[in-house]
């Protein structure tokens, strides 16, 4: 049982549970959410009733989600004091899966990032954000529809843990003494320095994730993208750790570029996943030029938050992508973009992102019908040429809806 100090979890709906190597998911499930800062009541609000009206249409009265309120950033700090409040914690704790808004980053509130510190603390280790393409939103290049990627990018590690000292503080000079007199290093005296850590701990149960998704979903390939080339033990590594786990643990199912064209021709054999790797600015130029060469990417934290995002906007930008954090069984689901204060409260940015974040959670619930659902019913409002303003400023002739209309357009469709 939960208690916590200054909520009241719902009466009504059970917990997921985890079963062994498995969710237990109850049909009448608890799933706490925050709705976020800035524009994200906004969005919030539409997400719900999509994804309520999804799940009716799939299950009728079957299945429902209890939506539990908890509260982080502003609403949080207003209300409590405090930015993240531990009973949010907790609850995303016991209640194993949840669904957020974007966060204001509070500055110079001691946290760094509330959606940093999240991750840190449920040991959300993968980030995980599919990007496709939906036919009737405005794209900046010639054949959008050939993006349909998943990148899992890892959310523990690399320059993100933020071990890093100023230029001219004192930690910053005893470090630089220490690396140049120890190792004979040539740091320059005045530079601010930060650590990279990387481990094949942490890489390889990121490399892990994603080849077991690519396996159980029918995905071609996995892609290794790192800069091994400058940054020989720590991307270079996270290259050479995702051969072994797919060689060690996946050998049966899995296949090298290199044994492709030794041994087979070329071609893929049926039932094997290629896993390939590729250098991360070539990955920039080729996910432009060929994106149909990627399919499940794995990569380190700061190389996935630059792909993640460039990706994005090759299918329509900020306001459409996706994404979730997912650690062995705990997971949060998140709109990827922020806050945008400026359309707080005007019913007009773009639900997109959380909506499809929602859509992401039901396919992690095992909720797949009610997910296919709501896929299908946006297509089918994107085709009619509804858009928010994000997208029909760049469309001939769109309808321009507000963040309720268009919610309201998807239902409908349903
Ligand atoms: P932002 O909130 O993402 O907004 C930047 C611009 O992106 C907006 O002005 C708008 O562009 C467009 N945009 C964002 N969301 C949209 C949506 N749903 N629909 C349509 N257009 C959308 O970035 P920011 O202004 O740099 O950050 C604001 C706050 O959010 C900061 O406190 C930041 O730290 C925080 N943040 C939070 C998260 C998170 O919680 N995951 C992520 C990033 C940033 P136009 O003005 O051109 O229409």
């Amino acid at each position: 049982m939960l208690t916590l100090e200054t909520l009241t979890p719902p009466r009504e709906g059970e917990r997921i549970e985890i079963r062994g190597s498995r969710l237990h998911v109850p049909d009448t499930v608890i799933i706490p959410y925050i709705e976020g800062d800035g524009t994200g009541p906004d969005i919030w609000r539409a997400t719900a009733r999509v994804l309520e009206a999804g799940i009716r249409k799939a299950y009728g009265a079957r299945r429902r989600i209890v939506w539990f309120e908890v509260f982080a950033g502003e609403k949080a700090h207003s209300r409590f004091g405090t930015w993240l409040p531990e009973d949010t914690l907790r609850a995303f704790e016991y209640y194993v899966v949840g669904i957020k808004g974007p966060l204001t980053t509070p500055v110079g509130g001691g946290i760094r990032s509330l959606n940093v510190a999240l991750r840190q603390l449920l040991d959300l280790y993968a980030c995980v954000r599919p990007v496709r393409y939906f036919a009737g939103v405005p794209s900046p290049v010639k054949r959008p529809e050939q993006v349909d990627v998943v990148i899992f990018r890892e959310n523990s590690e690399d320059i993100y843990l933020g071990y890093e000292f100023a230029s001219g503080t004192p930690e910053a000079r005893r470090l630089i003494e220490f690396v140049n007199r120890e190792f004979a290093w040539k740091v320059r005296e005045d530079s601010g320095v930060g650590l990279k850590p990387m481990s094949p701990t942490g890489s390889k149960r990121l490399i892990r994730k994603a080849i077991r998704y690519a396996l159980d979903h029918g995905r071609r390939s996995v892609t290794l993208v790192h800069k091994g080339n400058i940054m020989k033990y720590t991307e270079g590594a996270f290259k050479t750790w995702g051969y072994e786990v797919a060689r060690e643990e996946f050998g049966d199912r899995t296949i090298t570029w290199d044994e492709v064209q030794a041994r087979h021709g070329g071609q893929v054999p049926p039932g094997r996943l290629l896993i390939q790797d590729y250098i991360a600015d070539v990955t920039f130029q080729h996910l432009l030029t060929r994106p149909r060469s990627f399919d499940v990417i794995a990569t380190g934290n700061l190389n996935g938050d630059y792909l993640s995002d460039a990706v994005a906007a090759q299918v329509g930008g900020i306001g459409m992508a996706p994404g979730g954090n997912v650690g062995d069984f705990h997971a949060v689901f998140e709109a990827t973009h922020g806050t945008a204060p400026k359309y707080a409260n005007q019913d007009k940015v773009n639900p997109g992102s959380l909506i499809l974040s929602g859509v992401m959670m039901l396919e992690y619930l095992g909720w797949q019908e009610a997910a296919e659902a709501i896929v299908r019913a946006l297509e089918a409002t994107f085709r009619r040429g509804i858009l928010t303003y994000d997208l029909a400023r760049l469309v001939e002739g769109a309808r321009e809806v507000r963040t309720s209309e268009f919610a309201t357009a998807i239902i409908d469709a349903l």
